[in-house]
């Protein structure tokens, strides 16, 4: 009997079905017209890369790392030889010590006995270096792509082009979260950076300025984009979280944690062990009990160092100058390790509790950090899957991208024509159901209008005879008769005014 068993996809992952896949198309368009007008460059990245690269980025303290990154050895353990070997010589073992499990003959069973402990120790052996040589350089499926994004211009010397050199991706992301509306294990990012390289003569005075406009710049991208496309109730909070010394971020984080040690007792968990692992994850938090307290903590803001205000006091302006109304947030320190100075989140209408569309922030030390040249960094990540689930809230979603035309072509005299038809239609650029087989009037009709086509173009033998075809409205059901060049032309027409609309 054949075997039943329903494939599923994987806790956490879905397929993205027509029509809702012109959304993302159109989304994913939008992009790439906005963040080209801005010069930013498309880049393509791996979907797999050393684990060392986000562990080494992104922070052993984070979540990502710690739980949520889906990592195995390569090459896969059980095609390692050595770990075949050990594996094979602890069975039989395992059956000479007790043959109930499996079948071995006498002979060998004494002879495996008599010699257990060698074979103990190969055993033990094989499996320590199956499993050493195997995670020697384990691999992860990209939970975030800033660091691949820097590896890139590492790899590739992207410090000898014109700086800051500035680019854009978009794809998939895996994260093991626990799954829920806006939160999924295979989820997809439309990114930008910009990188710059820190030349020796470079100078510093005027280093927060430009850095601010960059800055500004990029956040000023992201929201033209979510104007561009509709996206309803969108917020911007900025921070900045200074530098790490001990005179910026570094100082306040003492302070920090001197304050939550005061208060420890009435924190949950979570915070009660961020203390000593990653206190300015503190803030973050979403408990209610905890709210008060976090209100009355050491803010980031009165403790950072001239250059960091600095430069926080000219992102701010240079957002007015750009006319991007953004909203101060001293909570807003973001979770992963690289950033510095200017940190930003975007949120969006009609998404619950999982409603923000935007993370980023500068990242300067980063590249540096990978092993790369002294660089700057600005880059913001939005979450597709949500800035959709916004825009279906919202209405927003034009799913009239069904069929333009239906032919419905009857008597076999009429097929060569009704070929001809679909190419020439499909060449002007229509969407064009050309049914395989020829069909009954009512049935044809019946099939155009499930397919959401808005005409029917009738192809009868007297309409081949005549060379006057019969096109219908399906939403009226008026019809006219045209010529073929005439078909085209008013199809075109139509279509025409259709955009205009
Ligand atoms: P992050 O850098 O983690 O803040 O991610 C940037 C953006 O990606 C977030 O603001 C979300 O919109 C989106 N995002 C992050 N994790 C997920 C997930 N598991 N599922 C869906 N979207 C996500």
């Amino acid at each position: 009997m054949a075997n039943k068993t329903k494939f599923q996809a994987i806790k956490g992952t879905r397929d993205l079905l027509p029509p809702e896949t012109e959304l993302w198309n159109r989304v994913e368009q939008t992009a790439r017209e906005v963040f080209g007008t801005f010069g930013f460059g498309e880049i393509r990245l791996p979907i797999f890369e050393p684990t060392e690269l986000f562990a080494r980025s992104i922070g052993l303290d984070t979540d990502i790392v710690g739980k949520e990154m889906f990592t195995f050895p390569d090459p896969p353990l059980l095609f390692n030889p050595q770990f075949v070997a050990g594996w094979t010589k602890l069975k039989e073992l395992a059956i000479a010590y007790d043959p109930g499990i499996g079948s071995i003959n006498q002979e060998s069973q004494e002879l495996i006995l008599a010699n257990s402990r060698k074979w103990a120790l190969a055993a033990f052996t094989g499996m320590k270096w199956a499993i050493e040589s195997s995670m020697a350089d384990p691999v992860t499926l990209r939970p975030e792509a800033t660091a691949s994004v820097c590896r890139a211009y590492i790899e590739h010397g992207m410090q000898a082009l014109a700086q800051p050199v500035k680019l854009y991706y978009m794809g998939p992301m895996f994260r093991r979260e626990r799954p829920q509306k806006g939160r999924y294990r295979q989820f997809y990012q439309i990114g930008a950076e910009a990188l710059e390289a820190i030349t020796p003569n470079q100078d510093a005075s005027k280093s927060p300025g430009k850095d601010a406009a960059v800055d500004a710049e990029v956040i000023e991208m992201v929201m033209v984009y979510f104007a561009r496309l509709g996206l309803e109730g969108v917020q911007l909070d900025i921070n900045s979280i200074g530098h790490s010394a001990p005179e910026c971020r570094r100082g306040y984080v003492e302070k920090l944690k001197a304050a939550l040690e005061k208060v420890k007792d009435k924190l949950g968990e979570d915070s009660k062990r961020r203390i000593d692992t990653n206190p300015l994850r503190v803030l973050d938090s979403k408990l209610e009990s905890e709210q008060g307290i976090i209100e009355k903590l050491p803010r980031i803001g009165d403790h950072l160092c001239a250059d960091c205000a600095k430069h926080y006091a000219e992102v701010k302006r240079q957002l007015e100058l750009r006319g991007v109304a953004y909203r101060e947030n001293w909570r807003l320190v973001r979770g992963l390790d690289y950033y510095m100075r200017t940190t930003f989140e975007i949120t969006a209408r009609g998404l619950g509790s999982q409603n923000a569309v935007c993370g980023g922030g500068r990242y300067d030390g980063l590249v540096e950090l990978l092993g790369g040249p002294p660089t700057k960094g600005i880059g913001f990540a939005i979450g597709e899957d949500r800035v959709i689930l916004s825009l279906q809230e919202a209405g927003k979603v034009d799913m009239a991208q069904g069929l333009d035309v239906y032919i419905a072509w009857m008597g076999e005299k009429t097929l060569a024509t009704a070929i001809r038809a679909a190419r020439d239609l499909r060449q002007a650029g229509l969407r064009v159901e050309l049914p395989p087989v020829e069909q009954k009037f009512g049935k044809a009709l019946g099939q155009a209008d499930k397919l959401g086509a808005r005409y029917a173009l009738i192809l009868g033998e007297d309409e081949v005879a005549s060379g006057q075809w019969t096109l219908k409205t399906l939403a009226d059901g008026t019809q006219g008769k045209y010529s073929e060049a005439g078909l085209l032309e008013f199809l075109r027409r139509q279509r025409g005014e259709k955009v205009k609309e």
